[in-house]
């Protein structure tokens, strides 16, 4: 089963099991209005009323019943009314007990919806596929070469003709295209247009080229251009562009908290948002919330105002007293109405409110755009500017996470601790211009090479921390090794010169025994050393536990 089809069923499944809870849940209501009749059970009953019609109203329309949530929060608000001035008139009660019967009649739901398909699927650390165009083949084959050792697959042709078969049957992830091939009789732009045309999905270009008008640029920003690089071509450059905009789109899932007291429903957003490739975490207890926090990090969090145990303001406060959680967004998301309970939940703590019932793609939308604001402040906060790259002290942080996490779960654990070779010399050659290139390539390569769980950080100026949860040490040497390689058959070039840079690594792994962060740091910082010492541009890893 793929994974819409999955999440459908899922979706269908809690819908089914609320609408075989439907009928209890009215009929406790019915109870509950007999029960208010009497003078001695009434006031209990009208809360319990108030309670259940709540979470009726907010709960129905996401399970496919919208008119019974619609009336259940009129309802509510009329027993609301009745709770606040303290009387109850026993004729009103009567034609609301109509009311409370009625809505047996709305049990019939209202269609599903198809799962929204994902916004965008990350791809991990797999390679692209790129197409170049080019029928210069020295600059086909230094663009292949160096799109390979960043660890893509490249497919070269010299003519739309050759390229288009392949385009069609196979879309690449990518093309790269001269403006100008010498077998073409138009400039290449106006035929990946009508290329375009034909494919399910645009596939973004980068546009090399000897010419810089106008009209040229125009007609690259028609076939989807995102990139335009004039010759000679700085190919270090380019692969810059190339991941910069890889990176926007294989980002790892938006990470989204939902507290509510109604699971099922929390359930329910929680596949919906899943459908989009959004991760949600669920719960109905406000007393795990920093645990949750913790282990979970998320980038928004949603948060029901009314639960018995603790309210959302409160919540929310709690949440606001603890200086580690003041940058995390938090939403409301409820059927409460009353403007003035609403002003209070905003005054007291929390940015916004979303009310429900919400349609799917009401949350997916809102909860994309807030969670994605979230990311970008953070990200400005916490990565560094010339490689993007998590920032010292983020990394640390990360170290610290990833080892509690192995403590817990006895899975491995490896941090790697990298540093560039001569690098001094390298800036003193070919100046600090050509040596943030270097540093900027390094950084994309790791990235690159990396699996969306790993963490990566620039540690100093050409120093680097990689953090790599489930991975053992002797995988960490092989994925170092493969890195170390690549990074090695880097051609860099200022004007007309042409150097390599090469890297040295240390290893640490963690064994159980190791019990902070800060020891597996110091052990690949050795390990690190060591490489040094034999000669640099090598991979060593920590001596393993036991050994002398
Ligand atoms: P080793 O092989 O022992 O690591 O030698 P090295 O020359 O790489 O080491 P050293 O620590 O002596 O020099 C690091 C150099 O990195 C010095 C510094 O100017 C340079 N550097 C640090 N940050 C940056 C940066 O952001 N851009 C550039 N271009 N150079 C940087
Ligand atoms: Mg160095
Ligand atoms: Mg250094």
């Amino acid at each position: 089963m793929d994974k819409k089809t999955e999440i459908a069923a899922r979706l269908e499944a809690l819908r089914a099991d609320y609408a075989a809870r439907l009928p209890g849940e009215i009929a406790r209501l019915k109870e509950l209005v007999a029960l208010a009749l009497v003078p001695e059970g009434q006031a209990d009953a009208l809360v319990e009323l108030a309670q259940k019609l709540h979470k009726l109203a907010g709960s129905a329309g996401s399970f496919g019943f919208p008119e019974l949530g619609k009336q259940a929060k009129k309802l509510e608000l009329q027993v609301q009314g009745w709770l606040n001035s303290g009387t109850l008139d026993i004729g009103l009660l009567r034609v609301f007990s109509v009311a409370i019967n009625a809505l047996t009649g709305e049990l019939k739901p209202v269609p599903a919806a198809a799962p929204l398909l994902p916004l965008g699927s990350a791809s991990g650390a797999t390679g692209s596929l790129i197409y170049v165009l080019e029928d210069d083949p020295d600059l086909a084959n230094e663009l292949s070469v160096t799109l390979q050792h960043f660890g893509h697959q490249v497919e070269h042709f010299s003519s739309i003709a050759a390229a288009e078969t392949h385009v069609l049957k196979r879309p690449p992830d990518f093309m790269i295209c001269d403006v100008l091939l010498a077998t073409e009789p138009h400039k290449t732009p106006e035929s990946i247009t009508r290329l375009q045309q034909q494919l399910p999905a645009p596939v973004p270009v980068i546009f090399v080229s000897d010419c810089t008008d106008f009209d040229v640029y125009l007609a690259a920003v028609r076939a989807g251009a995102v990139g335009y690089f004039v010759k000679p071509l700085d190919t270090i450059r380019l692969v810059d562009c190339f991941e910069n905009h890889l990176d926007r789109h294989r980002s790892t899932p938006y990470r989204v908290l939902i507290i509510d007291d109604d699971l099922a429903l929390a359930e329910h957003y929680k596949l919906v948002l899943g459908s989009a490739d959004i991760r949600a975490e669920v719960s109905n207890s406000p007393r795990e919330i920093f645990s949750l926090l913790n282990d979970f990090h998320p980038e928004l969090i949603l948060l029901d105002i009314n639960m018995p145990e603790c309210s959302g303001i409160e919540l929310a406060q709690v949440i606001r007293l603890n200086q580690d959680w003041l940058r995390v967004p938090i939403t409301y998301l409820s059927s409460e109405q009353d403007e003035q309970k609403r002003a209070l939940a905003m005054g007291r703590a929390g940015d916004d409110f979303l009310s429900k019932p919400l349609s799917d793609l009401e949350l997916v939308t809102a909860v994309s755009v807030r969670a994605a604001r979230s990311r970008q402040l953070s990200d400005a906060l916490d990565r560094d500017s010339l490689t993007g790259l998590l920032k010292h002290s983020r990394i640390k942080e990360q170290v610290d996470i990833e080892l509690s996490r192995a403590q817990r779960s006895g899975e491995p654990l490896s941090v790697v601790m990298l540093d560039l070779d001569h690098f001094k010399q390298i800036n003193d050659s070919y100046g600090h211009p050509a040596g943030d290139k270097v540093i900027k390539a390094i950084a994309h390569l790791l990235r690159q090479r990396l699996r969306k769980v790993d963490a990566v950080g620039r540690y100093g100026g050409e120093e680097f921390v990689a953090v790599l949860p489930r991975c053992t040490r002797a995988e960490a040497q092989l994925l170092m090794e493969d890195i170390r390689k690549r990074f090695r058959d880097i051609s860099f070039s200022v004007d007309q010169q042409t150097f390599h840079v090469t890297l040295s690594a240390g290893i640490a792994a963690y064994e159980a025994g190791v019990e902070r962060a800060d020891h597996l740091l110091q052990q690949a910082d050795a390990a690190l050393y060591r490489a040094k010492m034999e000669g640099r541009n090598r991979v060593c890893s920590s001596p393993v536990a036991g050994d002398n």
